[in-house]
């Protein structure tokens, strides 16, 4: 299906993208697993690390719809699409700006990876745009976003950062995981690349592992000429997978969206929570931002800190899973401090509100009713 025409993105999640299968007319795109093709009197060769094999250009049309983006690449996990995007922008002496708060594989990756390219970077607070600013150097070449962030749900002015970078001649780069396409177009605000962490609310149902990267044709060209490089494509397979997960992506996430908000409502008003995350919340200091430029919600994440020991609250949860990673259909809880965040400095750590006791919620699409019986009913078993 043609993906400029006049449908709107729920249709165009369900039908964007989609093969034809003439031998057999079937509704859904088949499978092509073959990693061998003919080169000769053909318009272009595919291959698996070419990024162009049916299955990979299928989901690409469909996130390309969903993100606002003319062209993108699919990798094999979040961190595979991250460092490409970054390392295609960057070499030896340059800089880059990122915020203190970013996904801690993240963070690790440009604390390992830059030093030993001697690529420079200034970790900054991205809630306050002068600070971006003030970090420029002459030899900054991208600015790296991440809103909202994990897991404390920091949001920072994405229209107001990428018109910094523009001014400056510099690459913006966001990696839009926990909003998801559905609630968040950051290439509509002015972003150059966006990146999603696909094993999150892309798949959506915590059984695959895949990166994306979206931008205009211009930026994913060059992106493409790192990312044959170092690999990190995608199987037929998986692909075929994320196109059926992607087609209910409206469904899941605005699910998600909603119980989240009824989850986050119902934490700030109960007295055996002594704090509450979320950017649906009137109380939250991004909340005007947000609205802003989340239009289509605020995402299924909640961060909250009970008024009792989180291990024993945790333990007491009967429906919610203990389980790192996120954006399944089904609620799953982390405590941060032991997982995304056990190799941050402790300043750091409290700078941004990651206590002993902090837990980050990734609600799923189950009844509001359920979830919140569930928390409640730990929340009292574990202050007793
Ligand atoms: C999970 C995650 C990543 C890394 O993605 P992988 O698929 O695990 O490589 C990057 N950014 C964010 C915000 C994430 O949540």
């Amino acid at each position: 299906m043609n993906s400029n025409n006049t449908f709107s993105k729920e249709t165009l999640a369900v039908h964007a993208g989609t093969i034809p299968d003439p031998t057999y007319q079937g509704t859904v795109s088949p499978i092509f697993p073959s990693s061998a093709y003919d080169y000769e009197d053909v318009p272009e060769t595919f291959y698996p690390r070419y990024f162009n094999t049916p299955n990979q250009k299928s989901i690409i049309e469909k996130l390309a719809v969903l993100e606002s983006a003319e062209d993108g690449l699919i990798f094999s996990s979040g961190m595979a699409a991250i460092t490409t995007a970054l390392f295609a922008f960057l070499r030896t002496g340059d800089h880059c700006i990122v915020p203190f708060d970013i996904y801690g594989g993240t963070q690790h990756a440009i604390v390992h990876e830059f030093a030993r390219f001697q690529i420079g970077y200034t970790m900054v607070d991205m809630r306050n745009p002068a600070e971006v600013a003030a970090a420029i150097r002459p030899e900054t070449k991208v600015i790296y976003l991440e809103t909202p962030s994990n897991p404390t749900l920091a949001i920072c002015d994405i229209q107001t950062i990428a018109t910094i970078a523009r001014d400056n001649h510099i690459h913006t780069i966001i990696d839009n995981t926990f909003a998801s396409p559905v609630n968040q177009n950051p290439i509509l605000l002015g972003i150059d690349v966006v990146t999603h962490s696909g094993t999150k609310y892309i798949g959506g149902h915590s059984d695959l592992s895949c990166g994306a990267v979206l931008g205009s044709k211009k930026v994913i060209s060059q992106i493409f000429n790192s990312a044959i490089h170092f690999g990190g494509n995608l199987d037929a397979q998986a692909c075929w997978l994320i196109e059926r997960s992607l087609k209910t992506i409206f469904l899941r996430v605005r699910q998600q969206n909603a119980n989240a908000l009824a989850i986050a409502r119902f934490l700030e008003k109960n007295t055996l929570v002594k704090k509450t995350y979320y950017p649906g919340l009137e109380s939250h200091v991004g909340y005007d931002i947000a609205r802003k430029q989340m239009p289509g919600g605020f995402g299924g994440m909640v961060a909250f800190e009970p008024a009792l020991p989180a291990a024993s609250f945790i333990e007491n949860l009967n429906l919610i899973k203990r389980a790192i990673s996120l954006g399944g259909v089904e609620s799953t809880i982390t405590s941060p401090i032991k997982t995304s965040h056990a190799k941050m400095d402790a300043e750091t750590c409290a700078r941004i509100g990651v206590t002993a006791d902090l837990v980050r919620l990734s609600v799923g699409i189950e009844a509001e009713g359920d979830l919140i019986k569930d928390i409640q009913q730990a929340l009292v078993a574990a202050s007793k």
